[in-house]
């Protein structure tokens, strides 16, 4: 997503009150609409679909002041709703109330006559780990309305072109006279389309779209994470009259690993310790990516100490460099003690009762000290 000025698109200023926004987004929607730049009108599109988008946050007083404050970042997710990327449906209300009392009546946005590009789609990926790494190839199921092969598209069962409406002349409008007043409609007959089908074809019944299983193969670059998306052009809804079709974006979802968290490139793993190592020190075997490696533990070590195994998180890829591999040590009590290991430990603790040093219990009973204290004093 762009992440340019809201404002600066609409050429408006910060202070810019409601009614000052919408006369430069009418300004702006009469120049790039599309049907208004049969030169290059997927640039119109695009143009259109940018100031559409900032008429849509800048309009709603809730949005806009979450735009303030937030800026972009905070209507990331919202373009998609419900799978359809940013659509036509959408745009086309936000389109029509501000032009409503201007062409008087819903005449703004002819429906959908000529080709028209169709609606981009969401898929939800889950990987592995082990998957993402360093990068696979994964085979999806899609469910997508293509075009339909029996009619090429057209909706006709003969296969020819839809014929032209002959009540508006395949404008898809309609002129009407009221009062002083002339204003358009969108043909009623033709449903603003500019074109009628006469005899629908069996298959699609005129839509020129069927949903089809499509089994697509999604290249997954090493290193991604969760919420990336991937783009697959074209692969997305077949486009209306020989529209080109929509994109795919493909959503990553990577599924919590049993023993490793991520967090950006670096890599976080649990490693129990026996407590002999933990003050002896010595080494301890730990997992990672390229199988077990071998981590020094000094002498000393307390629990929750965090190693780091620099470079041995996730492989360096095209995105970033290699992450760490961060081990936090949890020193463990043994338990099921033979009657030897109990009298070994029970003469250990006798002989270093008033010699040993345990830093933390130390520091914890001075804290405790000042606290009772604390509380003697009236
Ligand atoms: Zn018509
Ligand atoms: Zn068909």
């Amino acid at each position: 997503m762009s992440e340019k000025d809201l404002y600066k698109v609409l050429g408006v200023s910060k202070s810019s009150s409601p009614d000052e926004i919408k006369k430069a987004y009418r300004k702006l929607a009469i120049k790039y609409h599309p049907d208004k730049n049969p030169d290059n009108p997927e640039k119109a599109a695009e143009q259109f679909k940018e100031i559409t988008n900032a008429y849509e946050i800048l309009s709603d007083p809730k949005k806009r002041q979450q735009y303030d404050q937030f800026g972009s970042a905070s209507f990331q997710h919202g373009g998609f709703g419900g799978g359809a990327g940013p659509g036509a449906e959408g745009f086309g209300d936000i389109f029509e109330s501000v032009f409503k009392d201007f062409f008087g009546g819903g005449a703004g946005r002819r429906a959908s006559a000529g080709p028209q590009r169709g609606n981009d789609l969401m898929y939800q990926l889950e990987l592995d780990l082990e998957q993402v790494v360093r990068g696979t190839t994964v085979d999806i199921q899609v469910r997508v309305p293509v075009s339909c092969q029996t009619c090429y598209g057209k909706g006709t069962q003969s296969g020819a072109a839809p014929s032209t409406c002959t009540y508006c002349q395949g404008t898809g409008q309609i002129r009407m006279q009221q009062g002083f007043f002339s204003i358009q409609q969108p043909c009623h007959y033709c449903q603003g389309k500019g074109t009628v089908i006469k005899d629908p074809c069996k298959t699609c019944h005129g839509a020129g779209r069927v949903e089809k299983e499509q089994k697509l193969s999604v290249n997954i670059p090493a290193g991604v994470t969760t919420g990336d998306r991937l783009r697959l052009s074209g692969k997305g809804e077949a486009g209306a009259q020989g529209g080109p079709a929509g994109d795919l974006y493909v959503e990553i979802h990577i599924r919590p690993h049993p023993i490793f968290q991520r967090e950006g490139s670096n890599l976080y793993v649990e490693v129990p310790i026996p407590f002999t190592v933990a003050a002896l020190g010595g080494n301890v075997d730990v997992p990672s990516l390229e199988g077990p490696l071998s981590l020094k533990i000094p002498a000393g070590t307390q629990t929750n100490k965090v190693f780091k195994l620099g470079q041995k998180g996730i492989p360096q890829n095209q995105r970033h460099a290699a992450g760490d591999l961060m081990c936090r040590v949890v020193i463990e009590t043994p338990v099921h003690l033979t009657n030897d290991q109990k009298a070994l430990l029970e003469k250990f603790a006798e002989i270093t009762k008033d010699s040993i040093h345990h830093p933390v219990e130390k520091k914890w009973w001075d804290r405790i000290k000042g606290f009772f204290e604390k509380i003697k004093k009236p």
